[in-house]
């Protein structure tokens, strides 16, 4: 069964990691998808990919993500993917790491949520439902973790603007929940990792806050997507779902 046939959707940050794997599942599952990532190179991979087209935006340039909402057809989608970590207590945190994570973490996804509201509300009036889906993380509202300061806080923010979105469009038939990831193997982990005193370390204490005992991969994660997108999520609004591999049993 294709679960998002005929459903046209954008995601941000698509270069790579979740948001490649999701558009990728999503293309899999039936869906039109609007691959988007600051990184063009990384979006000439989906070249040829039947169902994913590719558009560069930078989810910080607020009148790039209005002119893309005026361009593309109405979603029936919208994956708000991006996000950055920033490492460190309150007491690394300088001004300009505390911008950088809020506007790519949170306004971004404020700026998306305007820009493609209206096309999702008529949508939704056209075939009866469309869906936001924000990703936030298990270090949020949901836990705190060690080094984490503007990376929960912003993800936090997320959770608390989903459920806004969603009690204020419920009524209107637009859904929007949030993902909350536990630990998952992509080339930003692998960065952390690397970039670590102690990469060998670092990557077991990764391994060690998971009490399956392993890092998620990508495909751990995109099912649950893909659910949210569809239209088997029909009942479930403003929630966030955490698949993180029991760290928050
Ligand atoms: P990643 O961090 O490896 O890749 C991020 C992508 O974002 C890259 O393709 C990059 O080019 C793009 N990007 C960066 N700045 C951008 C901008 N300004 N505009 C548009 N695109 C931009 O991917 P990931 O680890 O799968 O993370 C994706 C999301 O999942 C992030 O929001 C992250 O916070 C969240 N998350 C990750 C984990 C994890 O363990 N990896 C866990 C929970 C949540």
């Amino acid at each position: 069964v294709l679960l998002l046939k005929n459903k046209t959707i954008l995601i941000t940050a698509a270069g790579q990691g979740m948001g490649a794997a999701s558009a990728l599942a999503c293309a899999n599952a039936g869906a039109k998808v609007i691959a988007t990532d600051v990184n063009a190179d990384l979006l000439a991979a989906f070249k040829g990919v039947a169902g994913i087209e590719t558009r560069q935006l930078d989810v910080t340039d607020a009148e790039a993500i209005k002119s893309l909402a005026t361009e593309l057809p109405d979603l029936d989608g919208l994956f708000n993917c991006a996000g950055v970590v920033h490492h460190g207590t309150v007491l690394d945190l300088t001004d300009e790491d505390w911008d950088v994570a809020l506007n790519i973490n949170i306004t971004s996804m404020v700026r998306m949520c305007r820009a493609f509201l209206p096309g999702l509300l008529r949508q939704a009036d056209s075939v009866g439902s469309s869906s936001i889906l924000n990703m936030s993380s298990m270090a949020s509202s949901e836990k705190g973790f060690v080094n984490r300061t503007a990376y929960g806080a912003t993800k936090a923010a997320v959770i608390g603007l989903t459920k806004a979105i969603a009690a204020d469009f419920v009524v209107r038939n637009v859904r929007c929940n949030a993902l909350c990831p536990g630990t998952v193997n992509t080339p930003s982990l692998q960065g952390r990792i690397a970039s670590a005193p102690d990469p060998v370390q670092a990557e077991k204490d990764f391994i060690a806050r998971q009490p399956m005992g392993r890092l998620a991969t990508v495909d751990d994660l995109t099912p649950t997507i893909v659910h949210l997108l569809s239209d088997g999520s029909r009942f479930i609004t403003g929630q966030t779902m955490l698949v993180d591999g029991g760290v928050t049993i």
